[in-house]
């Protein structure tokens, strides 16, 4: 579609801002509402329910119910299989739909919600639905005088709260595996993304999955969020977002009933170019690219650049003919690679950053400035900070945005002690052609997922998740499937 297609089929998307609960679209009970404003021009796009307790409390209910009486829960997994599967074609099928939701909602450019977010989030649907039905349980070798099975059970009733950054991708991580497993779920998208959420849980529900068994309650991390976090009939809360919250989700938990935790939470991850790298080009082409990819707005952005000194001038030349290609765009042109950041109070923290580079002495070789402001909508040039010291905050604090700071090295053994002395530990790289040298490297990194030569080596068949305070758990692969079962075992007298 054009430019101008996709900006007339904006005026016209339905917007639903009402919460699924047992399989209605129903308003928060208190009436409250909220604004969805999009970033992309700062139109109203239209108000969402403003969920709290009470309807916390409803949904949680219906998700109980559902679950007890097997509607799901009970389903031969070939059988929610095929739903899932059918669920997976349905997003596809209104995947311009879902695409062009998620553009308006948090602003990034539609050829990737169309080709990533879309893509990644309906195969991950498909994923989780065409496994289920290859998993088996286990015998356990004990004495001949008994049989113990070791078998795999749904927890129950599965809360789910997930930011805004990736939002129907996020949701479909914990959609995926715990519904595939025989849960029932309550999910929380984030405020200043919920619209993608609600419209997969209508999917969903056409899909076939019974009433109850997937709700979605848009509203606020200390109203709907908390309220999930404290309720004493959630089973298991799988949650994504802020170190910060994170934290709070895992206090909450041992406040009430000790429902099992997961957190997914942020990184500062550091990308180490050696002098060696094998090509110049990519590495600086994989660091630019991963670093502004979503407007800098993802978890694992490589946001500490550590460059071999000898390199350094070379690989900034190199960088800065690239910067170029990220001015940001329409997020609505299917040619634009740089979008919108998702809100003001984010533009206001990612500017806020920048100014304290620029104090601090760093210098800003690129970008700085807030752009496309005759918009109406929410942009931010893409960032280069060279001569960073690693005790400076724009090098230490997850910034969130199109920031990237770089950091000089002479000495490997120095650049991974400083890679490591952050709190985060989500993700990290090393370039360098030798290759006993990359994996002693990567050995040494403490991070949850390593990349030599490259950054953006992803699939739905590998776990992902966070070493130290970017959390626990992991989210994709069929580890997943830990977080959303219990082991049950049974003794039989033989
Ligand atoms: P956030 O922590 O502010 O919010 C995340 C979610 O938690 C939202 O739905 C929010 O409404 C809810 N929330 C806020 N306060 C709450 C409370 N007191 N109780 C319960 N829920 C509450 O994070 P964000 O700004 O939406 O997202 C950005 C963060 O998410 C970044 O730190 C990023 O690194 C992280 N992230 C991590 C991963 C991962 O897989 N590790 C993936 C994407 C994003």
């Amino acid at each position: 579609m054009t430019t101008e297609s996709w900006h007339e089929r904006s005026k016209t998307v339905r917007i639903d801002g009402r919460a699924v609960v047992d399989g209605k679209r129903i308003d928060a009970v208190a009436g409250a509402r909220f604004d969805c404003i999009s970033p992309v021009d700062g139109r109203k796009l239209g108000e969402v329910a403003r969920c709290t307790e009470t309807d916390v409390d409803l949904a949680v209910q219906s998700a109980r119910a559902a679950f007890e009486d097997g509607r799901w829960s009970a389903k031969a997994p070939a059988e929610r299989k095929r739903i899932l599967i059918r669920f997976a074609d349905l997003m596809l099928a209104n995947r311009d739909e879902l695409a062009l939701l998620e553009t308006l909602d948090m602003g990034k450019p539609i050829r990737y919600s169309r080709s990533v977010d879309v893509q990644l989030a309906q195969n991950c649907i498909r994923w989780y639905g065409e496994a289920i039905d290859k998993l088996y349980g286990e015998v356990a070798p004990t004495a001949q005088d008994s049989l113990a099975l070791i078998q795999r059970e749904p927890v129950g009733v599965v809360a789910a709260i997930i930011p805004w950054n990736y939002p129907m991708l996020m949701a479909a991580w914990k959609i995926g595996p715990a519904l595939a497993a025989g849960n029932s779920l309550v999910l929380k998208p984030s405020e200043k993304a919920p619209l993608t959420s609600l419209r997969l849980a209508e999917l969903a529900l056409e899909a076939g999955v019974p009433e109850g068994v997937f709700n979605v309650l848009p509203g606020y991390g200390d109203e709907a969020g908390k309220a999930l976090g404290l309720h004493m009939d959630v089973d298991c809360i799988a949650f994504t977002g802020s170190t910060r919250v994170g934290k709070q989700i895992l206090q909450m938990a041992g406040q009430s009933n000790l429902k099992r935790a997961w957190t997914e939470l942020g990184g500062k991850s550091a990308n180490i170019v050696c002098a060696d790298c094998p090509d110049l080009d990519a590495a600086v082409a994989g660091a630019i690219g991963a670093m502004y990819f979503n407007q800098g707005e993802s978890c694992n952005a490589p946001s500490r650049l550590f460059v071999e000194e000898s390199i350094r001038e070379a690989f900034l030349d190199k960088a800065m003919a690239l910067m170029p290609n990220y001015a940001p765009g329409d997020p609505l042109d299917p040619e634009t690679v740089m979008g919108a950041i998702v809100d003001a109070t984010q533009m206001k923290t990612v500017l806020g950053y920048i100014e304290d580079g620029k104090a601090a002495g760093a210098r800003l070789l690129a970008g700085g400035r807030a752009a496309r402001t005759e918009t109406g909508g929410l942009y931010i040039e893409p960032t280069l900070f060279d001569g960073v010291d690693g005790a400076m905050r724009i090098a230490r604090e997850e910034i969130f945005g199109p920031v990237l700071s770089v950091l000089s090295f002479t000495d490997l053994d120095e650049a991974v002690r400083q890679a490591n002395s952050t709190h985060y530990g989500l993700a990290a790289a090393v370039w360098t052609a030798d290759m006993s040298k990359a994996i002693r490297t990567a050995r040494r990194l403490r991070a949850g997922t390593v990349h030599v030569n490259q950054y953006d080596n992803d699939d739905i068949t590998v776990p992902f998740g966070g070493y130290k305070q970017s959390g626990n758990g992991r989210d994709k692969s069929l580890h997943a499937f830990d977080k959303y079962t219990e082991l049950k075992t049974t003794w039989i007298q033989v």
